[in-house]
């Protein structure tokens, strides 16, 4: 139990930007946030984060308990929670989103299958066993192929583009020879994210779909609301979480990842994955929307009502992966709104993002170009 029953409190297990994110979003309602890291340095108790911290492994029981003990809810910024844990929670307090959101997400196998179950489209794939289950796989669906580990992959990580069926071999030795599933290419138009608040009295607050842009597999850019979104398109990805949220009986933010094949009436949304949490494809709501995916997120876990998901004009959410803006770059564009983790910079980490907000489509682009020019 909470030993302040003055205060709301929200534990919090994994202490990096999103729970640093998430604790931001309420100081203004004087919510205390608890983060569980096992690293004492973690991004969440910095001064922008305020957490207070359990410093433990995430397999410590002893020490979830006392998290849960001493919150009046338990919540998680990553899918790699192990389920003993959750579960571990559940019977004892509260955990909210449903640990039954993170073990399907923390496989790609039951994640498909999930989705296949509730009517969502999903890319053709196979499930890999072994060299022969991937050969034959190869045959049936065609190169290039990715083949991507059930488990534990990450920005990009854990998957292999297989170019030709010759590099069937190669390609399961270097994923390691692990459970994993075959996905065919897909020539997608481009990439989309929906992200949805559900609280537990069943209210859902729907952000508006966003066009995400990768390299190497890490997210680069987010514009939202994504642009030319057919109304058939809305409603596919509106009708697909909807699913997902009642299926788990969902209390939190929830974000769906696709991609999006062919234009106009006729596009199609095939879904490729659920992050049960807060999502980087969100960021932009701190800003571009009248609340943000953050704080609706700890309103849906501690009970409070949602607020409105509305997009406040147009944004953009640029990541800044292994180094930051040099200093005073920015100077001349207070229009954009930096955001620095306080982490050490290193190649291919995430350390902040930068959204820049605009009132209509153009002025948009026009930021966007100038923010180029500048930063490059
Ligand atoms: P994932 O880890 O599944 O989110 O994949 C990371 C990125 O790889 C995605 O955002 C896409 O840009 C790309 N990707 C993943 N699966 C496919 C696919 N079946 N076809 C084409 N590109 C893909």
């Amino acid at each position: 139990m909470n030993p302040n029953p003055d205060t709301k409190s929200v534990g919090i297990i994994g202490g990096g930007q999103l729970a640093q994110m998430l604790a931001q979003s309420v100081h203004h309602l004087g919510i205390k946030c608890t983060v569980l890291d096992p690293n004492e340095h973690c991004c969440a108790t910095n001064e922008i984060g305020q957490c207070a911290q359990i410093v433990a492994s995430y397999d410590d029981h002893e020490a979830l308990l006392k998290l849960a003990q001493t919150n009046d809810v338990v919540t998680y910024e990553f899918e790699n929670v192990p389920g003993q844990g959750a579960a571990l929670i559940a019977e004892h307090s509260t955990i909210h989103p449903n640990p039954k959101a993170l073990s399907v997400s923390q496989d790609r196998l039951s994640e498909r299958s999930m989705f296949t179950n509730l009517g969502i489209d999903v890319p053709p794939y196979k499930q890999i066993d072994s060299l022969e289950d991937l050969s034959a796989a190869l045959e049936s669906l065609g190169a290039p192929a990715i083949l991507k580990a059930r488990t534990l992959g990450y920005d990009g990580k854990g998957q292999v583009l297989i170019s030709d069926p010759s590099k069937a071999q190669e390609a399961w030795n270097t994923l390691g020879g692990v459970p994993a599933i075959l996905d065919g290419f897909i020539e997608f138009e481009r990439e989309l994210s929906i992200i949805a608040t559900r609280a537990a009295d069943g209210s859902i607050e729907y952000y508006p779909l966003s066009e995400n842009i990768h390299r190497g597999g890490i997210l680069r850019l987010t514009k939202a609301p994504a642009r030319n979104i057919d109304d058939s398109v809305a409603q596919q990805a509106r009708t697909a979480i909807e699913s997902i949220l009642k299926h788990f009986e969902y209390v939190g933010t929830l974000a769906v990842e696709y991609f999006q094949i062919g234009s106009g009436p006729s596009a199609k949304l095939l879904a490729n994955e659920i992050a049960p949490r807060v999502h980087n494809t969100g960021h932009w709501t701190i800003e571009g929307a009248k609340t943000s995916q953050f704080e609706n997120h700890m309103r849906a876990v501690l009970g409070m009502p949602l607020a409105s998901a509305d997009p406040i004009g147009h944004s953009a959410m640029i990541n800044l992966i292994g180094n930051e803006p040099r200093p005073g770059a920015l100077d001349a564009m207070p229009q954009a709104h930096i955001h620095l983790y306080g982490k050490e910079p290193r190649a291919g980490r995430k350390i902040g993002h930068i959204t820049l907000n605009a009132p209509s489509e153009s002025q948009l682009d026009a930021m966007l170009e100038r923010f180029t020019r500048i930063v490059g």
